[in-house]
């Protein structure tokens, strides 16, 4: 057996689904906190050259983020070729509510997700699911996972690349190469961070430039960080980060566009400079993000801001990539359903913000989810199972 760190930080659902794999694969592993321990927390930006969690190290090899490719093609077992009477693709709110409901209705499902949970897991805290007052989407997603893990639902992680039907079946490739087939399919795969569209961003992701503050916050304890946004996200994150970094700066592209609940508590936190009608043109820094170039939208004004951190918070984009010229979608690549979440495709349906209903929250989600899996359960029971 190879030598197996994991490198992580108390809330990062990314490290969570990471041991997650290596236990169901029966890897044993070494776990260290590096939001407590600063000296392993050296080390890992050393050995990684980056400031992300999870980082894991095989003997010598060393994995950045919770990459399921890499961890299946290293630790991953050959799947079947069984038909699965429905298969889910995505594990956040809407997939894992469909999963319950088509397990409760019998039907043979398999849950293809490159994580559990879904954009939740990056919600500090969410105070409008019905039955919590207040819960982090980390634990409100656990609970999720949980009744999920009490069914008798196959759960695999990894990255749908591409659909097709063969016959009567739906037949499934991931970019781990594994196929899988179902009589019926559920889209419940949401949507992902919108990128900020500046040079060099690729190169300081994880080193420096973030897209999930609730995992890499801890480790800019008492550092100067930067939000990029003026959602419900990006003032969530600037009221977190308020409390770990010793200064932060909220950049808005217009104006405030968020919940009057959170203006009010962010009016009151005095270690946040807010940089209205402002967008980021530049990241500098040789290895690691070392500031940003801002400018004026109306005088076209430009200035340098000095940073340790920066957290993209504007926004979220479909996944729905591999699904051109196979469903209808709209202008804003939405699988467009009807009301009772058909796609154009029958034997396919779609639910939660991967979707074109309007409103994206968690409670919708999963409601949308519920309905799909009647659905689809009503499409295996009359056409999917002669
Ligand atoms: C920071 C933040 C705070 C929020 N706060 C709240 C709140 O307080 N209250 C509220 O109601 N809502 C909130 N939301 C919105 C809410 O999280 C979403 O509406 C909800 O998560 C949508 O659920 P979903 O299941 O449709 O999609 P997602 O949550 O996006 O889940 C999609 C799943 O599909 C997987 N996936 C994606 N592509 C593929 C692929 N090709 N192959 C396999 N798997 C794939 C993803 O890994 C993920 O597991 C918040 C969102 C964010 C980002």
């Amino acid at each position: 057996m190879p030598e197996v760190t994991v490198y992580s930080t108390q809330n990062c659902v990314y490290c969570r689904m990471a041991k997650a794999f290596l236990d169901k694969a029966g890897v044993n592993y070494r776990s260290v906190d590096v939001g407590t321990d600063r000296e392993a927390a050296q080390h890992m930006v050393e050995i990684s050259g980056q400031y992300g969690v999870p980082v894991i190290t095989v003997d010598d090899e060393i994995i950045i983020g919770f990459d399921s490719r890499k961890l299946n093609e290293l630790f991953g077992s050959e799947t079947e070729s069984e038909v699965s009477d429905v298969i889910i693709i995505g594990a956040g709110p809407a997939g894992l509510t469909a999963a319950v409901y088509c397990a409760r209705k019998l039907l043979s499902t398999l849950i293809i997700s490159e994580n559990i949970g879904g954009q939740a897991l990056a919600s500090w805290t969410i105070e409008n699911y019905m039955g919590y007052r207040m819960i982090s989407g980390d634990e409100l997603m656990k609970k999720f996972e949980e009744q999920v893990r009490e069914q008798n639902v196959r759960l695999d992680l990894d990255r749908v690349r591409e659909i097709r039907k063969s016959g009567d079946v739906f037949v499934i490739n991931t970019v781990s190469d594994n196929t899988y087939r179902g009589r019926a399919v559920i889209f419940a795969q949401g949507k992902h961070p919108r990128n900020l569209g500046v040079p060099n961003e690729e190169k300081f992701l994880g080193r420096g430039l973030s897209v999930c503050s609730t995992c890499d916050g801890p480790l800019f304890k008492g550092k100067v960080v930067g939000i990029v946004g003026g959602g419900n996200s990006a003032l969530q994150t600037a009221i977190e980060m308020s409390r770990i970094a010793r200064q932060v700066h909220l950049i808005v592209r217009s104006t405030l566009r968020a919940d009057e609940e959170y203006i009010r508590h962010y009016k009151g936190i005095t270690n946040i400079t807010t940089h209205l009608n402002h967008v980021v043109t530049g990241l500098s820094g040789d290895s690691f993000l070392t500031g940003v170039t801002l400018q004026e939208r109306t005088t076209g004004t430009s200035k340098e801001l000095v940073l340790d951190g920066l957290f993209a918070e504007i926004g979220w984009v479909p996944n729905t990539d591999f699904l051109s010229g196979v469903i209808d979608m709209n202008d804003q690549n939405e699988v467009i359903i009807d009301i009772n979440t058909h796609t154009s495709l029958p034997g396919v349906f779609a639910c939660g913000d991967v979707t074109n209903v309007k409103s994206k929250q968690i409670i919708i989600a999963a409601g949308e989810g519920a309905k799909a899996a009647l659905e689809a359960h009503e499409y295996v029971l009359r056409v999917g199972n002669p």
